[in-house]
């Protein structure tokens, strides 16, 4: 039931920035949150339905770029330029020539030490008949190539297209993704823009079709899909342990969701580089790098423990 209340009136994207605003918020415990490992670790011990919130700076310490804030440009726009629908109707070629930079860029990057301990927490309990569930913003697709299974993406995927004509989603790791967009996308403000004709970008090869693509991700001013959501209100609602990793507790989804799950009395730990008013909501604060901060507090066992606390300590060294 925890997000019924959003889903019934309709969330609208990642750009949507400030669902809760700070000021709102009601401090119920005044306590700080812990970082102590060792607390962690019990509860994490004893969880049988851990749901993990992931947000970009997982993807960032893997170098995927996100197009927003100070420098973050492809060309002369940022991503609330070129990820709206209004974007793709004035100009199918030039947000399509973004899309392929962008899954052209993912070509290059890993799974970091955060994306690895998150999939191998997953298999690890998944032998002990407990389950993980990471419930992502990012689009890049680099829980699954760390060999996560159980991911609910809120915001779609790089790798995937949808029709505009019949609306069929395909997974798609072509590349390029069309002949035309071949050695197209070049980041440089300097580039001119591909102007490809319509016909010539992504189409739809389902039956006769033949419609325009277009990635199948959760644009600027656009909902989320009503399926996945269903998917994390049941998670959220059986959850015993919240991770939320790589993303500010004021900053969608973590602001929607992880309060909500703490004012249910369900311990939430968060790994950041960044304390927010909700932060106090939470169980458990470890500040740092995710990379760094989550493979010892999601260990095997001591030993594994003990040598992932010595990368850390060497990383922060
Ligand atoms: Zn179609």
């Amino acid at each position: 039931m925890i997000v019924r209340q959003f889903t019934c009136r309709g969330i609208t994207s990642q750009l949507c920035p400030r669902l809760t605003e700070p000021r709102t918020w009601v401090r119920q415990d005044m306590a700080r949150p812990s970082s102590d490992l060792a607390a962690f670790r019990e509860v994490f011990s004893k969880a049988k339905h851990v749901a993990i919130l992931t947000g970009a700076g997982v993807s960032a310490e893997s170098g995927v770029p996100t197009f927003r804030g100070e420098g973050g440009f492809w060309r002369k726009w940022q991503a609330q330029d070129l990820a709206t629908p209004g974007a793709f109707s004035q100009n199918p070629s030039r947000v399509w020539e973004f899309y392929h930079y962008r899954r052209e860029v993912m070509l290059s990057k890993s799974p970091n030490p955060a994306h690895k301990a998150i999939a191998d927490c997953e298999a690890r309990l998944r032998k002990q008949g407990r389950s993980v569930t990471v419930i992502t913003q990012n689009i890049d697709e680099l829980h699954h190539r760390a060999g996560s299974t159980n991911v609910l993406e809120i915001h779609g995927s790089l790798f995937k297209t949808r029709c505009m004509s019949c609306g069929h989603v395909a997974v798609n790791y072509k590349s390029p993704i069309c002949a035309a967009l071949e050695g197209k996308g070049a980041p440089d403000p300097n580039t001119s823009d591909a102007q490809i004709p319509p016909h010539e970008l992504p189409r739809c090869e389902q039956g006769s079709c033949n419609g325009l693509l277009r990635p199948h991700v959760v644009w600027f001013g656009e909902t989320l899909d009503s399926d996945i959501l269903t998917r994390v209100e049941e998670e959220l609602d059986c959850c015993d342990l919240c991770l939320v990793v790589g993303t500010s507790s004021i900053v969608y989804p973590a602001a929607m969701f992880a309060p909500q799950v703490a004012a249910k009395g369900v311990p939430v730990a968060e790994f950041n580089m960044e304390e927010t008013p909700a932060t106090m909501r939470f169980r458990f604060h470890f500040h740092g790098p995710c990379g760094s901060t989550l493979p010892p507090a999601l260990a095997r066992h001591d030993t594994e423990l003990i040598v992932c606390t010595f990368t850390t300590l060497l990383c922060l060294s």
